[in-house]
């Protein structure tokens, strides 16, 4: 089940996934239940406290595939910002204007531990920053400026 706000839970901060859990049953399950609650809801990022897990994981949508990022950081971020109506499948019906930054470059493992950097750019790196947002308890009502 997807959490909704005010749940406590989009609140707390994530911890790191260790290495060694990587592979295991527990990250293998939640990282396949990510991938079925997105597919439900038929969004485009989902980060693992929004199925109730405080685990360093995102799911993003970059070049219309889904693709899990474990303990991702971002790098860098340009000082040139955007924005873009945002949702969040934790805040139903609610949309608003953040401002983000337009590039920034992630560092993250994927499922297999390996780790991988890539750059992103206009949609696909807002939807990184706000799945990272999730990941410290902020979520994107906090930061609207229009709506
Ligand atoms: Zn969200």
């Amino acid at each position: 089940m997807i959490i909704v706000y005010p749940d406590k839970l989009l609140r707390q901060k994530s911890s790191p996934v260790k290495p060694e859990e990587i592979s295991g049953p527990e990250i293998k399950k939640l990282i396949a239940d990510m991938r079925e609650w997105i597919k439900k809801a038929d969004g485009v990022g989902l980060a693992a406290v929004q199925i109730g897990a405080l685990k360093r994981v995102i799911l993003v949508e970059v070049d219309g595939e889904l693709k899990v990022f474990i303990n991702p950081k971002i790098t860098r971020k340009s000082w040139k910002k955007t924005a873009i109506e945002e949702g969040c499948l934790s805040v139903p019906g609610k949309h608003g204007y953040v401002n983000r930054s337009e590039k920034i470059s992630v560092k993250a493992l994927d499922e297999s531990g390996k780790e991988i950097k890539l750059r992103a750019a206009g949609v696909p790196a807002i939807i990184f920053q706000h799945e990272i947002d999730h990941l410290e308890g902020i979520l994107f009502i906090d930061k609207i400026w229009k709506k």
